[in-house]
């Protein structure tokens, strides 16, 4: 008989996580989200771009492994391409020259590796670029942009056709550990599972405590983001706004990423906050106006629309994924921070062979098991 697999969260960590447990026929696998609705919290409000130099060391070798499942979905589970190429510049003013350095190097390892640009070469390939107080440019130009929801809806395939079961509007309370699994106390009733995955992002350490395991530190950081009409670039053309590369603030301050005829901006805030569903605050819109106004050619004087999310860090964030060593039947699958998405597709392939305890591929063998496993907590 398959054993039971719960998985709580529906955002793309749990979907995931869900669906490449369920590729292993020895697991029937029940995906719960307490919401109505699946990718409703910090899955649905990302930047949706996908960034090769950015992230701890393992976050950025589970961004690598997951670049083939991008590029090449496994048959049947996509209707069009999960990725479209949107180059990234990284730009300093005069006071950003050793943030732009260390960012430049560590951008040797990306393919191809990151290449410094003049600031009006700069411009040519973006027109936001102010070459007047910009200092320092690089390219990314193996970067992305990620179809967050196919990609997010092609992880509910793969366990929609390995017959995994998805319980929505319900909510995991507790969890009870008896003899060799566990009983899942839910809103729409109890679940036994022989094994529980915490994919619960901000409130990964909440669930931990329902189920009497020790949290290992999570901290939710509020992250802001607004839409502004194409008229905030004075004289850009639009149409043409599918070639122009996101533009970063190497000191991570602001970004700013074209989309269709709008722009989507951050001041990238990474303010702390409780579990919830979060909302925008106007004052940090008003200091990403401000900021991205002075160090760049738009104007922004309106917004069209704006939301936030909770990016959930573990201490040293690095990702917590894999079983817990005070009980190996509870598995962590936490801490995606701010690159949940683009590492999705390798954190839930370590989270499913971590779980039936197989030996790592040489893709997942690149990433440092001591930086990922909660054990380093303990
Ligand atoms: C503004 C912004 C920009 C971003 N840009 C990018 C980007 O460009 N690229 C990138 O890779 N990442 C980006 N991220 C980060 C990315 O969005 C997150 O890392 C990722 O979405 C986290 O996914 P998750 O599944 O862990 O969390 P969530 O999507 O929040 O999912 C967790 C789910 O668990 C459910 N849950 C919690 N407790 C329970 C319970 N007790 N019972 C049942 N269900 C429960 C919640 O309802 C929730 O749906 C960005 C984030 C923000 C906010």
């Amino acid at each position: 008989m398959a054993e039971r697999v719960v998985v709580v969260g529906g955002g793309i960590a749990g979907a995931s996580a869900a669906a490449f447990l369920s590729e292993n026929a020895d697991f029937h696998v029940t995906l719960v989200e307490q919401e109505r609705n699946l990718a409703h919290h910090t899955t649905g409000r990302s930047a949706a771009q996908w960034i090769q130099n950015y992230g701890v060391p393992a976050t950025r070798a589970l961004t690598k492994a997951s670049f083939d499942f991008f590029a090449s979905p496994p048959e049947g589970l996509v209707d069009s391409a999960l990725l479209h190429d949107r180059a990234v510049l990284l730009i300093g003013n005069e006071h950003q020259e050793e943030g732009f350095r260390e960012l430049l190097a560590a951008g040797q390892d990306s393919v191809p590796p990151a290449r410094q640009l003049t600031p009006e070469e700069a411009a040519v390939l973006n027109p936001g670029v102010d070459p007047e107080t910009t200092a320092f440019v690089m390219i990314e130009d193996g970067s992305f942009d990620i179809d967050v929801a196919a990609t997010h809806q092609a992880f509910v395939r793969m366990l929609k056709r390995n017959s995994g079961t998805i319980a929505t509007s319900t909510k995991v309370n507790a969890a009870t550990p008896t003899a060799d699994r566990w009983s899942v106390h839910t809103t729409a009733g109890p679940i036994v599972a022989d094994y529980l995955v915490n994919a619960a992002g901000a409130w990964g350490d909440v669930v931990a405590e329902a189920a009497g395991i020790q949290p290992v530190g999570l901290q939710p950081r509020r992250r802001t983001a607004f839409m502004v009409n194409g008229s905030a670039l004075p004289d850009a053309d639009m149409s043409r706004s599918s070639e122009w590369p996101m533009l970063i603030n190497v000191a991570h301050d602001w970004y700013v990423k074209p989309d269709g005829q709008q722009f989507l901006c951050s001041p990238a805030d990474q303010t702390p906050s409780e579990p919830m569903d979060a909302r925008p605050e106007e004052l940090d819109i008003a200091r990403a106006i401000d900021i991205i106004n002075k160090y760049t050619r738009f104007q922004i004087r309106s917004v069209v629309s704006s939301w936030a999310g909770l990016r959930t860090f573990a201490p040293d964030e690095s990702m917590v994924i894999g079983p817990d060593p005070a009980n190996r039947r509870f598995i962590w699958c936490v801490g995606q921070g701010g690159t949940g998405i683009q590492t999705s597709p390798a954190a839930g392939r370590l989270t499913a062979l971590l779980t039936s305890c197989e030996q790592l591929p040489i893709d997942l063998a690149a990433v440092d098991l001591a930086a990922i496993l909660a054990d380093r907590f303990r």
